[in-house]
């Protein structure tokens, strides 16, 4: 079988699956091509809220010209303190664009003539065969950028495999290793179970995270873990886990969290993190052995957040909106450093 022909039938075979959804592990077994929509909310045709160069992302990621982030509507989380909140659990109620496997192709070739280094799908998971569909489509027409896969971690692994070879940079959170934090704050009753099957499913197909000589990603794995108040045992727990797959296994860690949405319902996780609780999680990190480590400043967590009723969602240096507006990417977001 020739390489095109193999495309067609693998695309062919993705968006079929719709017929009965289990592309993330809430398998909700809806038919999304007959307009059934289950758990994320989101039928057959993907929605996409934002288009542009983000310059917010880790340095392997932003660059210096930029990631050509595609932001999905809905989400298969139901996160609490989500800052995404308009986009991923509101949706409906704001602009969003429904978007053919076509046009999602067409937006991808944009951001590779405004020079982005990568392709960077934020929120995949519950549109995942969409998004492979529009990638094989965008290699054909030319994209030779790499791909990003930037979820919350709560994918099918199942779907992960057949989408292998696709995606160059896996950037997943991994939010917890405990059901009870998982339920009350996320909504899902088995994230921990979930999560490190997905790690491990990601590692091997992409391997560590793989630099250019200007030390941007070229392919690999880059985990994220948002450090939550109050939550220290679950960040310990998550290293522990990170370090047990490898010591040189590239990690984010954040301190961006602050109370956005529904958190102000939630006394425990209703403050910022505090200086002392972000140095005890770096210090675990070290005393693990995870010595490639990304932390932000602990002051930066405002400066993150986005508003996506705005042309422009991030604060102007973290963001050139819309690829069809005209705009360079010579800022740099900064507020990432490496911990060693
Ligand atoms: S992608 Fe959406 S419809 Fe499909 S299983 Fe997940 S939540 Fe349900």
């Amino acid at each position: 079988m020739d390489s095109k022909k193999s495309d067609e039938t693998k695309n062919r075979s993705l968006t079929d699956q719709l017929t009965r959804c289990a592309c993330c592990p809430r398998k909700c077994q809806v038919n999304r091509l007959e307009g059934k929509t289950g758990f994320c909310g989101v039928g057959a045709d993907v929605q996409v809220s934002h288009v542009g160069l983000h310059f917010g992302e880790e340095p392997p990621i932003s660059g210096t010209k930029g990631s050509g982030t595609i932001f999905f509507s809905g989400c298969n989380l139901r996160c609490v303190f989500c800052q995404n909140h308009q986009i991923s659990q509101e949706f409906k109620k704001g602009r969003t664009q429904t978007l053919t496997s076509n046009q999602l192709a067409l937006e991808m070739l944009r951001l590779q003539d405004k020079g982005a280094h990568n392709i960077n799908f934020v929120s995949p998971s519950h549109v995942i065969f969409q998004m492979a569909e529009a990638i094989l489509l965008a290699r054909e027409k030319g994209l030779s950028l790499p791909v990003v896969y930037n979820s919350g971690g709560y994918d099918s692994v199942d779907a992960l495999r057949q989408i292998h070879g696709l995606v160059d940079i896996y950037l997943p959170d991994i939010k917890y290793l405990d059901n009870e934090l998982g339920k009350r704050f996320s909504g899902v009753e088995d994230y921990a179970d979930i999560v490190p099957g997905v790690l491990m499913e990601m590692l091997d197909q992409v391997g560590h995270l793989k630099t250019d000589e200007d030390g941007i990603a070229m392919g690999g794995l880059l985990v994220r873990h948002l450090v939550l108040p109050g939550c220290l045992d679950n960040s310990q727990k998550c290293l522990r886990f990170l370090a047990g797959l490898s010591s040189n296994i590239h990690v984010s860690l954040m301190s961006q969290y602050s109370p956005q949405y529904k958190a102000c319902n939630y006394p425990e996780i209703n403050r910022t993190l505090t200086a002392e609780e972000y140095d005890e999680i770096q210090n675990y990190a070290l005393d693990l052995g995870l010595e490639n480590a990304f932390v932000q400043e602990l002051e930066s967590y405002d400066h993150y957040l986005p508003d996506f009723e705005r042309e422009s969602p991030f604060t102007t240096d973290l963001s050139v909106p819309g690829v069809s507006a005209p705009g360079e990417g010579s800022k740099k977001g900064k507020r990432h450093k490496a911990l060693v």
